[in-house]
C-alpha cells in the first residue's frame, strides 16, 4: 500500500525562470508566483510530499540552491 502525497514541488519550465514552486496534488495546472506561467503539472517535473509544511521547505531549499548554481544535479533538463 502506497499513501498518496498530498503536494507536489514542481519546477518552472520556463528556462530563464526555473523556480519552484508548490501545488495540491488535485491541482491539473499551477501559475508560477515568479513569471507567471502556467506549468501543466502532469508534465512538470515534480517531487511529491506528505505536507504544506515540507514542501514549503523544500521549495524555499531549492530556490536558494538555484542561486548557488546553475543545474542542479538532480536536474532532468529534458523536461
Ligand atoms: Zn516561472
Amino acid at each position: 500500500m502506497r499513501l498518496s502525497a498530498e503536494y507536489y514541488v514542481i519546477r518552472c519550465g520556463k528556462r530563464e525562470c526555473g523556480k519552484f514552486s508548490y501545488s495540491k496534488t488535485s491541482q491539473k495546472t499551477k501559475m508560477c508566483p515568479y513569471c507567471e506561467r502556467r506549468i501543466v503539472i502532469e508534465k512538470a517535473n515534480k517531487t511529491e510530499v506528505n505536507s504544506v509544511i515540507h514542501a514549503r521547505k523544500l521549495v524555499q531549499e531549492f530556490n536558494k540552491k538555484l542561486g548557488e548554481m546553475t543545474e542542479p544535479w538532480w536536474y532532468n533538463s529534458k523536461n
